[in-house]
């Protein structure tokens, strides 16, 4: 059975068509332009396949906001996006006007939490946060194997964290918040703050220890707000892979003994991981939602 994968990001898309993540017969790059430019060229490649393979179903990890309310007049669009061109731009319905075939739309996060749910760092667990640090911070959750929206989608990247302005006097870039998380934390903070780019800034440079204070706090909120089994975090910024080991001691430090229990504790090097699919999370959940979209349109007849 052939799946459609797209995963479509601020300067590219990717689409995939296979089985599954570890069986992708072809897959392209597409860079993010204008919307009709870019989901025409989406569709063709889609349509080729389809032509050629029937495809079964679609699955879609997008940036956002999305609506995902399923009773909305504007399901399946992005909403109001800083990205130029793209605000109020109906993703889904160029696609299943297209194909005629169940597909499913989410957040790029939450699709890779739930990439690395089924295929990645999460086999076997019920619950996984996955968050992104790179030029924004986002938070996708899986619970009970399934992605997490409500009203709308989570926005962890957008929760408060303190904020010590004697000590850190930046007052963060988020245009709807300044100093939230993703203001404090995210990679163009780290630039604004120092001016210097993070993946310049060499691994003893104070940078890293704040950075690890907001990353910890971060953390410690969704610990408390959704107790994950499993926390992955991905992105640019995490390429600098000694955050690690800093984010996990005062991530326990942060929590007191309260909120993780001891088995996290004993075994936090388990608890706050890399991304076991590297750069593949989100396009593998997009094949996830796909097989969720095929399940879905086979219970509804
Ligand atoms: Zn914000």
């Amino acid at each position: 059975m052939l799946f459609g994968a797209i995963e479509t990001g601020g300067s590219k898309v990717i689409c995939a068509v296979g089985t599954g993540p570890h069986d992708i017969r072809d897959r392209v790059r597409i860079p993010t332009t204008m919307p009709a430019e870019t989901l025409a060229e989406v569709n063709d490649f889609l349509l080729r396949h389809h032509r050629e393979t029937p495809l079964s179903a679609v699955g879609v990890g997008s940036f956002g906001p999305l609506d995902l309310q399923d009773d909305s007049p504007t399901y399946g669009y992005v909403l109001d996006t800083p990205k130029p061109g793209w605000p109020n731009t109906d993703l889904l319905g160029p696609i299943q006007q297209a194909l005629d075939l169940p597909v499913a739309l989410d957040t790029d996060v939450n699709a890779a939490a739930l990439g690395e749910h089924r295929w990645g760092a999460g086999v076997g667990l019920d619950s996984l946060v996955y968050i992104t640090v790179g030029t924004g911070i986002g938070g996708g959750a899986v619970v009970a194997s399934r992605p997490v929206h409500g009203a709308s989608h989570p926005e962890m990247g957008h929760v408060r964290i303190p904020h010590d302005r004697e000590s850190d006097p930046f007052e963060g870039f988020c245009p709807y918040h300044g100093d939230c998380f993703e203001g404090l934390a995210a990679g163009p903070a780290i630039e604004l703050r120092w001016g210097i780019p993070g993946e310049s800034l060499p691994e003893d440079h104070p940078a890293w220890a704040l950075e690890a204070e907001y990353l910890a706090a971060g953390i410690a909120n969704i610990v408390l707000v959704l107790s994950p089994q499993r926390i992955v975090v991905g992105g640019g910024v995490m390429e600098q892979r000694h955050l690690f080991p800093m984010i996990r001691e005062r991530v326990v430090e942060l929590l007191h003994g309260y909120g993780v229990t001891e088995k996290i504790v004993n075994a936090l090097d388990d608890y706050v991981v890399p991304p076991a699919l590297g750069d593949d999370s989100g396009i593998a959940g997009a094949f996830g939602l796909a097989e969720m979209a095929l399940t879905a349109s086979g219970e509804a007849t």
